[in-house]
């Protein structure tokens, strides 16, 4: 396993496993919990590592190592995605699942959470190395997964023709048809309508809260986009389409900027061919970290953890960061964006659109009957709503910082069920 960088020279902790412990400890001591519950919350439950080999189309063999934390499942069963990516850490995955019990929490889900990665690249792999990787991966975890056991989803880098192999091979294995195993599935084979938007739509919508809460008009507004994977792509569509200026979006190679908005059409199509960079039409080229600090009235980081930390928080000029990503500022970050005055809308809230749709998908599979696109985001749009004007009213209630709220109206619904549970 490799090793991930401990601190940066603020001498800051960049494990996300230690970032999310203090992230527990911060909002259970304002509510005073005991401290049973908070030893239990703060390390999962359960966590598989495994190593399965995948034939190469050369014939070779390689040994990919995984990992399936299962976090908390108090509130039901663990849910998450599966993400494959070359700095997948087994702390990392830990962590991520531990997001996932709070993410659920407080959108009012019935779900703990889960998470699952494989260290590779599939950008280094063929279609069919990257179908016999997802399959043996779903083989490897299978004993571990189920409808009412633990429930994955796309995550980075993987999506819904993954999402498809997986669910094909675990309803192999136990001989029957078993769609509600994971979600974000094909719409053919069980998925369901607006999920492969609902991580972007419901961004989308909190940010809409936040600039109506600050009297800023959605309608003007300029926004940068970092990370252009399904999530960043979605919500530059749809915030234009609602009037936002896009002013910048970067991927993994690079960004572009142009002050009078990005034609995110084109954007997407180049996109699709390639890379961000290789979009002729920009007024300039710009770093991802430059992105960062750009002056806008919406900053969406979309791609991954630690993008915002101590090094950089003091020159973002952003008034609304919405974290579609999961973990992109760190706890020192907050501290210095919260002094300037800056709204953070944690990603446990912002991105929790994406679960949110993904428990629409398994009520489905479950009940066997389909339901509308409109039906889907009329039922996200309430509970993103909802889940936002909780955390509004808690964080004001005891003067703290947004994701401090959210953590906290999700850590008094897991405590509620895990005394009732009669665990503590
Ligand atoms: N991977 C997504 C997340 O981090 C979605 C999880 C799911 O749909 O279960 O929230």
């Amino acid at each position: 396993m490799q090793t991930v960088n401990v601190t940066n020279s603020n001498q800051e902790s960049l494990n996300p496993y230690e970032i999310v412990q203090k992230q527990i400890d911060t909002a259970a001591k304002l509510l005073h919990l005991p401290q049973n519950i908070v030893e239990i919350l703060k390390r999962p439950k359960r966590v598989l590592t495994v190593n399965y080999p995948v034939k190469l189309d050369d014939g070779t063999i390689e040994v990919f190592e995984g990992y399936r934390s299962q976090h908390n499942d108090a509130l039901g069963p663990t849910k998450g995605g599966i993400r494959f990516h070359p700095d997948v850490t087994l702390d990392e995955v830990k962590a991520l699942s531990m997001w996932m019990t709070f993410k659920c929490g407080v959108v009012g889900l019935p779900y703990g959470g889960g998470k699952g990665g494989v260290i590779a690249d599939p950008r280094n792999y063929s279609h069919a190395e990257k179908e016999r990787m997802s399959r043996g991966f779903m083989e490897a975890i299978a004993d571990f997964v189920g409808p009412d056991k633990d429930i994955p989803a796309p995550d980075v880098y993987t999506n819904a023709e993954v999402m498809g192999w997986m669910m094909d091979t675990y309803s192999r294995l136990n001989g029957k048809y078993s769609p509600a195993v994971i979600t974000g599935k094909p719409l053919s084979i069980g998925g369901s309508k607006g999920r492969s938007e609902a991580t972007a739509r419901g961004c989308v919508i909190t940010i809409q809260k936040a600039l109506q809460e600050l009297g800023l008009p959605l309608e003007s507004a300029t926004v940068a986009i970092q990370g252009f994977g399904n999530a960043g792509r979605v919500a530059a569509r749809l915030l234009s389409d609602l009037g936002c200026k896009i002013v910048a979006i970067s991927d993994s190679q690079g960004g572009i900027y142009d002050s009078n908005g990005l034609h995110v059409g084109e954007v997407i199509e180049c996109k699709n061919e390639g890379c961000i960079v290789d979009y002729p039409n920009a007024e300039t080229y710009i770093t991802s970290e430059e992105l960062l600090e750009l002056d806008v009235d919406v900053l969406i980081p979309a791609a991954l953890e630690n993008v915002i930390t101590s090094q950089n928080a003091e020159r973002i000029q952003a008034k609304v960061i919405a974290e579609a990503a999961n973990g992109p500022c760190t706890p020192d970050a907050d501290e210095i964006l919260n002094t300037k005055g800056t709204l953070v809308i944690p990603d446990i809230l912002a991105n929790s659109g994406g679960v949110t749709v993904s428990y629409f998908e398994w009520v489905q599979n479950l009940s066997h009957y389909y339901w509308t696109e409109k039906e889907v985001n009329d039922r996200l749009y309430e509970k993103m709503v909802t889940a936002y004007d909780e955390v509004r009213t808690m964080s004001e209630q005891y003067s703290v910082e947004r994701r401090t709220g959210a953590f906290m109206v999700s850590l008094l619904k897991i405590a509620e069920a895990m005394e009732a549970r009669g665990w503590v």
